[in-house]
């Protein structure tokens, strides 16, 4: 077939290069959905489908679908292939039964449209990997990297064994004279494999890193809290103690009894609701964004804060109190963003002083604005905030600003400061104003 005077040399180039360029493409529509995920997925969950399982699942189908659409020709003009099976065992290994379940059907029914004579097999296949994979997923999720990598080779490998055999099976293609592409295409697709599950297990990692690390932060700044909580606390205990003592002292009238035993339960319920407020913050949850009023939010920020406030002749003042103002935010995170700005703000005025917080807004935006009069920065300290271990303290861990940013950018706001140094600084989060687009 030396057609068009081109020469073999020539002919096998040009087989060489569109190989290359429909595996390539085939590559691509296997990491764009992984690639999509991480751009997306900020709910902090350790597996790769678990925050998002359906948006993944219909990435993993039209990453399956796409490569049906584009095969590439293996070598040889006899061999069309594709990697599709990529998606399908990677997404049965991270999914589990349902989500291969759903990438089976998406496949065969693509693999039906396609028609021809290895149809029969191929669905085989498919149905082959999609039942059985699930079952290795416990294993899978069990190993360590080295024995991930080595697993999904070889499934890949067996998967496609089992169409060389049924190939041989089935149409009586000579074994000993395509074993040589097979064993390339194993090798290829193993490759591939190796590669999309190498990268997935990276970026589990990364995330899992992220949150470790808000965790330890915040962490950080509870067990600061807990000298102040347990201070506070002193005090209702300290009367709840005065009340029975004297109770037990005097046998007052039944009418003064009534009265001790109410301040007692007012002083329990302030030393609950204390621990109350404590508990919930400290509870490491991850949640999704939701629409909320800041008012309340911030309401229950301070008080949280007053204890440590309070340890530290700090008073803080509600300046300005929008009570409209909606943000779309994840909950915890803003909360951890807020504390960490209000604790600095607190630590920067080591004599006391007065910490204004306000909460304006805009048809477009929202501010929360958190002023101290306190040590104030350089230009060059502004400059270097939200870098790790950034920290001008003793006991500093320069965590809480790094983590303000990040959280706060996650949830589309920004983070404004003003500082002068030996004045004060103001620190000002901005958020898209969502009452606005709600009414
Ligand atoms: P840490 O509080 O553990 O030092 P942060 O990341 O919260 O870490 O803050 C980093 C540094 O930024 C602080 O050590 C301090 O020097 C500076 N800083 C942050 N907020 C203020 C503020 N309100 N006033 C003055 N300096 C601040
Ligand atoms: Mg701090």
């Amino acid at each position: 077939m030396y057609n068009e005077g081109r020469s073999k040399k020539e002919m096998e180039m040009t087989y060489m290069e569109e190989m290359m360029t429909g595996m390539i493409n085939n590559i691509f529509f296997i990491i764009f959905p992984i690639v999509v995920y991480q751009m997306f997925a900020t709910a902090g969950q350790r597996n790769f489908f678990v925050s998002h399982r359906v948006t993944m699942t219909i990435l993993f189908s039209i990453s399956i679908i796409l490569c049906m659409m584009f095969p590439y020709q293996f070598l040889t003009d006899q061999y069309i292939f594709d990697l599709r099976q990529v998606p399908m065992i990677v997404g049965a290994l991270y999914g589990g039964p349902v989500v291969s379940g759903i990438l089976f059907l998406v496949s065969s029914i693509g693999r039906i449209i396609i028609g021809g004579d290895g149809m029969y097999i191929a669905i085989l296949n498919q149905f082959v990997i999609a039942a059985g994979v699930p079952f290795l997923r416990p294993l899978y999720m069990r190993i360590n990297r080295l024995g991930k990598i080595a697993l999904v080779f070889c499934i890949s490998i067996a998967s496609l064994l089992f169409n060389m055999f049924a190939g041989a099976f089935f149409f009586g293609d000579p074994l000993h004279d395509i074993i040589g592409i097979w064993v390339m295409l194993m090798l290829n697709q193993g490759t591939i494999i190796v590669l999309t599950a190498l990268l997935i297990e990276h970026m589990q990692r990364q995330e899992y890193m992220y949150n470790a690390m808000l965790k330890h932060e915040k962490m950080e700044t509870v067990s600061h809290f807990a000298a102040a909580v347990s201070h506070e606390l002193r005090n209702p205990l300290q009367s709840i103690k005065g009340f029975i003592q004297l109770m037990h002292e005097y046998e007052y009238s039944r009418e003064k009894q009534l009265e001790f035993h109410q301040t007692i339960l007012e002083e329990i319920i302030t030393a609950e609701d204390l621990i109350d407020d404590y508990l919930v913050y400290a509870k490491p949850t991850y949640g999704q964004l939701e629409p909320i009023t800041v008012s309340p939010e911030v309401h229950h920020v301070l008080k949280i804060m007053a204890p440590y406030a309070n340890g530290k002749d700090v008073v803080m003042q509600m300046i300005e109190m929008d009570e409209h103002a909606r943000i779309l935010v994840d909950r915890q995170k803003f909360q951890q963003a807020l504390v960490n700005i209000i604790r600095n703000g607190i630590e920067a005025m080591p004599e006391g002083g007065t910490l204004a917080v306000s909460v304006k807004s805009s048809p477009a935006k929202v501010w929360i604005e958190v002023a101290d009069e306190g040590v104030g920065m350089t230009k060059e300290e502004v400059k270097r905030l939200g870098e790790p271990y950034f920290s001008n303290k003793i006991k500093g861990t320069g965590l809480g600003m790094m983590v303000t940013y990040s959280i706060i950018s996650q949830m589309n706001g920004e983070v404004l400061v003003d500082s002068e140094k030996g004045k004060g600084t103001e620190f000002t989060l901005e958020f898209p104003n969502i009452a606005s687009v709600s009414k």
